[in-house]
């Protein structure tokens, strides 16, 4: 059987880019994969490109909305008939100097991944504590959780929200079997929603660099000079879940080509 035969996974964020690609691969081995993601039309049409219906499922799941998410989650039960694996991955990216950074984009970027992530971690540990078979949430945190860089407080300070939900919640769901763990990515501009919409060409003006080179040049101050893409984060993800690291939890693997060791 294929590795993830007989798992049910909910992926956030889903219908596009990193999302997307994660959702891709844990169906690829074996899993029943829930994609949530704000458009419904998208998320059914990211599951319709990954499986049929017995495969990939679409919903439409703002994660600040605790009603969305229990939906969601409700949707796994009864199209799968449970939940053994999260990837909480929805996200967005507001970019700006402190100065300009105002307390609703502060409030925005925290709401969406500081407290959806946790809002999402919360709803899914309560069925995974319940159906006694353990279970692994995995975070889609970054480099930026750890790293500073310019124009970039309200993004990287949720990320580093993130990063210690992943240590708290691996302390406190380790006696349930549930594994939580981490994937720090750096410079995946290429399938990237959030660097096509916008991100990319502010990020190219502080780097000095054509949008159009931005996935070049992130990848030439990498030890390996290589181009992060979605599909290696994805494969993180599979290798995290998969049953070769279930004596792991509380871990970040960074996939960003070495540049958070450079
Ligand atoms: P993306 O825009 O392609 O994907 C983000 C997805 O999240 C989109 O489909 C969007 O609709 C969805 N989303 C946004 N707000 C949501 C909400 N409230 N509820 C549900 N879904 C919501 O961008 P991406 O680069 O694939 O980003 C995916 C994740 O990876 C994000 O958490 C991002 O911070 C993280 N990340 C990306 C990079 C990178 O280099 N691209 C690096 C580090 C971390």
């Amino acid at each position: 059987p294929k590795p993830l035969a007989g798992r049910i996974a909910l992926v956030t964020g889903a219908a596009s880019g990193i999302g997307k690609a994660i959702a891709t691969r844990l169906a690829a081995e074996g899993a029943c994969v829930v994609i949530a993601d704000l458009d419904l039309e998208k998320a059914q049409a990211a599951a319709a490109e990954i499986g049929g219906p017995d495969v990939a499922l679409g919903v439409a799941a703002n994660v600040t909305d605790e009603k969305a998410i229990d939906a969601a989650i409700q949707d796994a039960l009864l199209a799968f008939g449970g939940l053994d694996l999260v990837v909480n991955n929805a996200g967005l990216s507001i970019s700006k100097p402190l100065l300009e950074t105002t307390t609703a984009d502060w409030d925005l970027q925290h709401d969406v991944m500081a407290k959806g992530s946790f809002l999402v971690s919360r709803a899914a540990a309560k069925v995974l504590i319940d159906q006694k078979l353990g279970g692994d949430i995995v975070y889609i945190s970054s480099k930026n959780s750890i790293f500073a860089g310019p124009n970039n407080i309200a993004y990287s300070a949720t990320k580093a929200d993130q990063a210690h939900q992943v240590r708290l919640l691996a302390a406190e769901l380790g006696d349930h079997g549930i594994r939580v763990n981490g994937i720090n990515p750096d410079g995946v501009v290429r399938g990237s929603g959030i660097f096509a919409g916008g991100w990319g060409a502010k990020r190219a003006a502080v780097y000095g660099v054509p949008e159009e080179e931005l996935g070049k040049y992130y990848a030439q101050r990498t030890l390996l000079k290589r181009e992060v893409l979605p599909e290696h984060v994805a494969n993180a993800v599979f290798v995290l879940c998969s049953s070769d690291l279930d004596h792991t939890t509380g871990l970040h693997i960074p996939v960003d080509a070495g540049v958070a060791a450079a």
